[in-house]
């Protein structure tokens, strides 16, 4: 594995690959969610690459830029133990200039997690852009635990006519339902152990489902009342274009939460 710091560097060797290239956007503090999505890019791809970046310009002013956990050589060896060929760990400096051209998340975008942390999108978006613009990749790799984001991201390249495939890839979680994430490090073992209502309200949501409940007031209801004791921020049901809707549609659902734990948002969906 070879790990890269610059643009030059990375868009030297490029121009010499002519197979299909994987990719995995990542802000690093890599866990089982993050190799899921490289194994995946590694049976799928001739060439895998990987980056590595906290990206500025996606955190809102008081979020956790400067706590967000690193631990760039346990990841280099998760890297090279997942057989990526190229690692990107550029600089802020190398990935920004003093002036930039801004990309901006549709109107649309502003619920949810777009509502919670305005501006957010638009910071993906970009950093993914300019990515994109350097690795080039035939298939990139995003995990359905981000989902708002992921519906985003294949927009984007609909929308920009972008030559590449989105890859959506399951929610990894522990053993005992948590989704995995970087930032579940800040939780301490109470928080960590009401977490799991999360994924149990969502299973239990999904059970009701396959009875035949489709009713979306009604889930929501019951996911709240699982949920009471907890600071929910918003507990959405909606279509896979991110609307809002009163039945269930299988096969086009995504049923969303997310709770607070004093600074640390958690996420969770299911698709249904
Ligand atoms: P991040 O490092 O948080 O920016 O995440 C990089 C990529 O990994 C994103 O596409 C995430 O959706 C994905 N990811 C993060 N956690 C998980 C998980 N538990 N399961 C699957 N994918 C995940």
């Amino acid at each position: 594995m070879q790990i890269l710091k610059t643009i030059e560097e990375l868009q030297d060797i490029r121009k010499n690959i002519n197979s299909n290239v994987g990719f995995i956007p990542t802000m690093g503090a890599l866990h089982d969610g993050h190799i899921s999505l490289i194994k995946k890019a590694r049976l799928e791809n001739e060439i895998v690459v990987v980056s590595i970046f906290v990206n500025p310009t996606q955190f809102l002013l008081g979020e956790d830029l400067n706590t967000y956990p690193r631990k760039d050589e346990a990841d280099k060896k998760i890297c090279e133990l997942c057989k990526v060929d190229y690692l990107f760990m550029p600089e802020i400096s190398t990935m920004y200039s003093e002036e930039e051209i801004l990309i901006k998340a549709p109107n649309k975008s502003y619920i949810l997690e777009g509502l919670a942390r305005p501006g957010h999108f638009d910071g993906v978006l970009q950093v993914v852009l300019k990515l994109f613009g350097i690795v080039q990749p035939t298939n990139a790799y995003f995990g359905k635990k981000d989902a708002q984001q992921l519906s985003l991201i294949t927009q984007m390249v609909k929308n920009l006519f972008l030559p590449i495939n989105i890859i959506p890839c399951e929610i990894v979680r522990e053993n005992d339902g948590l989704a995995m994430s970087s930032r579940n490090v800040y939780l301490n073992n109470e928080q960590r152990s009401d977490a799991l209502l999360l994924s149990k309200s969502l299973y239990l949501a999904a059970s009701l489902v396959a009875k035949n409940e489709k009713n979306t007031s009604i889930l929501t209801n019951k996911i709240s009342e699982m949920m009471k004791n907890l600071n929910v921020e918003y507990i959405a049901i909606v279509d896979r274009e991110f609307n809002e809707i009163e039945t269930i549609e299988l096969d086009n659902t995504i049923i969303l939460i997310v709770v607070r734990f004093e600074q640390t948002r958690l996420l969770d969906n299911i698709w249904i």
